[in-house]
């Protein structure tokens, strides 16, 4: 059997790595940090995410998704919190059905459970403390750093070669496989765009009796036009709130910096919020700010020896809750391209890119739009209409109409074909409406004159 290197144990390098192992080939799977199981947070990324059905399916397939759902909460819709402040929030399902639901998952716990579900398999090894840094891709060698217990115990070689059949960058936006590939492939494109806003992390803490200081089956959000704040609750009655926001202008992380800047500014955009933060101040000065990037690369693959699996191929915005989603979908594809041509790992490759090269420009495309869509139009009344005539066409045209959202994070429809599906909808919904308007007038009209 064939040997893998993966670089990259984060959400999609421990899944994929289990679904390698379970095929039985020799695993290798080397990430730059410590193990997650020794408290190592994962800094400067979300510390909560939404799964839903595209992730759901990944992990169960290996059999791994009810100890994942277990351990998260059901998120049933969006509760929008106005920015007059007294006005109650208002909730808005995500489906006309109210099963269905996205969950809110931790991520370090996530991401053990997929190492760990790998480790299973006895032909799979897990290194920590392995930094790439360079890959030689005609011989599928990973040169790595070594730090940490590692380093000592290999203190006379800090530097460490890894040779399989091939490499897999499973290694996130900032991927050293992918920056090998840029920089000695003659044609690799590649584009990198960056939203002007950044993000912050802050907290609200659980209740005295240790519960959900706001509805807990929700993910809420505070859209104010240009920026906007969420929050997902966490199984220890938290909730993680996450700040939008422009990183330069006239109000913006840039200039808001002093403690009455920070306070005032709260206290006019989320006033509900600001109670239930006794923190804040402290978590907006500690807590790192984000950017949020957009890459596009192309091909993600190079001969038989080279891939590149989710953010390292695909790197999205987070306003559809679909990155990690994606990357896990990728796992399933890229397995079962493997399964598909067992003696043929260049068109096992080839397959894989051309299943999903489509599906993440597309998806990239959503999760900008989406950004607008949460952040301005969830606060207006005209939002809520159109959410409330896709449940009601969804629930009187079974199979035919499907809301995009609901395709995206419902089903398993490619995202390009749902994304293209959604235009076709819209264009008959809005043509038709456009007609029946007309014909009314038409008839007043005629009934007047
Ligand atoms: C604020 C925010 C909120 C998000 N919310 C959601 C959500 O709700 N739902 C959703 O589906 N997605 C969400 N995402 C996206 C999601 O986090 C990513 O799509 C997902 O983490 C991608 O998984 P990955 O394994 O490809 O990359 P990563 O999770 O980034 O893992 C990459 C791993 O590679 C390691 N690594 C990096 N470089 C090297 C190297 N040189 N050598 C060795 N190891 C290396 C890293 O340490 C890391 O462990 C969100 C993202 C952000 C920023």
């Amino acid at each position: 059997m064939a040997k893998f290197i993966l670089i990259g144990s984060g959400l999609a390098g421990g899944l994929l790595a289990a679904y390698l192992g379970r095929r039985g080939y020799d695993v290798d799977l080397y990430e730059r940090r410590t193990d997650p199981r020794e408290g190592n947070i994962i800094g400067g990324r979300s510390i909560n995410l939404a799964l839903s059905t595209r992730g759901i399916h990944a992990l169960e397939q290996l059999g791994i998704a009810d100890e994942v759902l277990r351990h998260a909460i059901p998120m049933r819709g969006r509760m929008i919190h106005p920015a007059t402040a007294g006005q109650a929030p208002i909730f808005t399902p995500y489906d006309v059905d109210p099963n269905k639901h996205i969950n809110s998952i931790g991520r370090a716990a996530l991401n053990t459970t997929v190492i760990e579900a790998a480790q299973r398999y006895p032909n799979v090894r897990v290194h920590f403390n392995h930094r790439c840094t360079d890959v030689d891709l005609d011989g599928a060698v990973a040169h790595l750093a070594v730090s940490g217990v590692e380093a000592a115990v290999s203190a006379a070689n800090p530097q460490v070669t890894a040779r399989g059949d091939a490499v897999i960058g499973v290694d996130g936006a900032f991927s050293a496989v992918r920056q090998s590939m840029q920089k000695k492939l003659q044609k690799f494109d590649y584009d990198e765009s960056y939203l002007a806003h950044g993000y912050k992390e802050l907290t609200i803490p659980p209740g005295p009796d240790g519960s959900w200081q706001m509805e807990k089956n929700a993910l809420h959000i505070w859209p104010r036009k240009s920026f906007m704040m969420i929050a997902l609750p966490n199984p220890d009655g938290s909730f993680t709130c996450t700040l939008f926001w422009e990183f330069e202008g006239p109000r913006s992380f840039a200039t808001t910096k002093s403690d009455d800047e920070v306070c005032d500014f709260f206290r006019e955009e989320f006033s509900d919020a600001v109670p239930l933060m006794p923190t804040l101040l402290q978590d907006f000065k500690d807590n790192p700010t984000g950017s949020l990037v957009t890459i596009r690369c192309a091909p993600w693959f190079y001969k038989d020896k080279i891939a590149l699996v989710g953010d390292a191929a695909h790197a999205v915005v987070p306003f559809y809750g679909q990155g990690m989603n994606a990357a896990f979908e990728d796992c399933v594809v890229l397995d079962e391209c493997l399964a598909q041509f067992p003696d043929n790992r260049k068109r096992a490759f080839v397959e894989y890119f051309a299943r999903r090269k489509e599906n993440a420009d597309a998806l990239a495309d959503l999760a900008v739009q989406n950004f607008i869509e949460m952040r301005d139009k969830t606060a207006s009344r005209a939002f809520r209409a159109k959410k409330k005539l896709d449940h009601f066409l969804e629930a009187a045209l079974p199979g035919i109409y499907l809301p995009l959202y609901t395709m995206v994070t419902f089903t398993r429809i490619p995202y390009a074909t749902a994304a293209r599906r959604a235009r076709v909808q819209d264009r008959i919904i809005y043509g038709s409406l456009a007609v029946v308007v007309l014909i009314a007038a038409l008839v007043m009209i005629r009934l007047i004159v």
